[in-house]
């Protein structure tokens, strides 16, 4: 099972990838978290990738590349794997082509305003970390932490003006590479406006129906 995760930031692709990587023991690989790894472990990579990071610049093709090039190269990738956040330029989808075969680019799709919706209820501690939601998962007190009774608030990321912004530079970013795997046939999308069950169930069924997943 050797699956591209594609769609816009708050949608859950990090929980729907957890979930898959879980159930059917294949390595989710995030290359935010490897480059965030990498630069706090302060590598050679970590370091080159912190400096893009810092100048506000995406890194460059050639690095992303490589990272992913040498992730999926380790015997836990064997068995598949889930690639969140790669590729995300033409370059990066024809490189990966050479790299593997790719079964299936998983799109998860849901209007802007659901999005909004969903992370806009979102409150964190800003001592601990707790993650809760005004309305799936409330703290006891409204705006205390239970864990340690810290004011909560809500991440920058999480506005809906700043959730608006990134929702449109992820859709001029990504249209290329979802027609890029929509014309090879390998794009399943998915209506991810639900609860995460639902969602996983229905990209299990579709799985399924190709034979990717038995
Ligand atoms: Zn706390």
């Amino acid at each position: 099972m050797r699956l591209v995760f594609i769609g816009p930031p708050g949608i859950g692709k990090g929980t729907y990838a957890s979930i898959l990587s879980k159930k059917y023991g294949i390595p989710h690989i995030s290359t935010g978290d490897i480059f965030r790894e990498e630069i706090a472990k302060g590598t050679e990579l970590g370091k080159k990738v912190k400096e893009y990071v810092e100048k506000g610049l995406l890194v460059p093709d050639e690095i992303v590349i490589e990272v992913v090039k040498q992730r999926l190269s380790q015997p836990d990738c064997q068995k598949g794997f889930i690639l969140d956040g790669f590729p995300r330029t033409l370059r990066q989808a024809e490189a990966l082509d050479q790299m593997t075969k790719i079964d299936a680019a998983i799109l998860f799709e849901a209007p802007v305003e659901v999005i909004i919706e969903r992370v806009s209820g979102r409150l964190v501690c800003p001592k601990c970390g707790a993650i809760y939601h005004v309305k799936w998962r409330p703290p006891k007190k409204p705006g205390i932490c239970d864990v340690c009774g810290s004011k909560l608030v809500r991440r920058k990321d999480d506005e809906p003006d700043v959730v608006r912004r990134r929702y449109e530079i992820y859709l001029q970013t990504f249209t290329p590479i979802i027609d890029y795997y929509r014309k090879k046939g390998l794009l399943i999308e998915i209506n991810a406006a639900r609860e995460a069950e639902e969602v996983i169930a229905d990209l299990e069924q579709k799985l399924r129906e190709r034979g990717i997943l038995r």
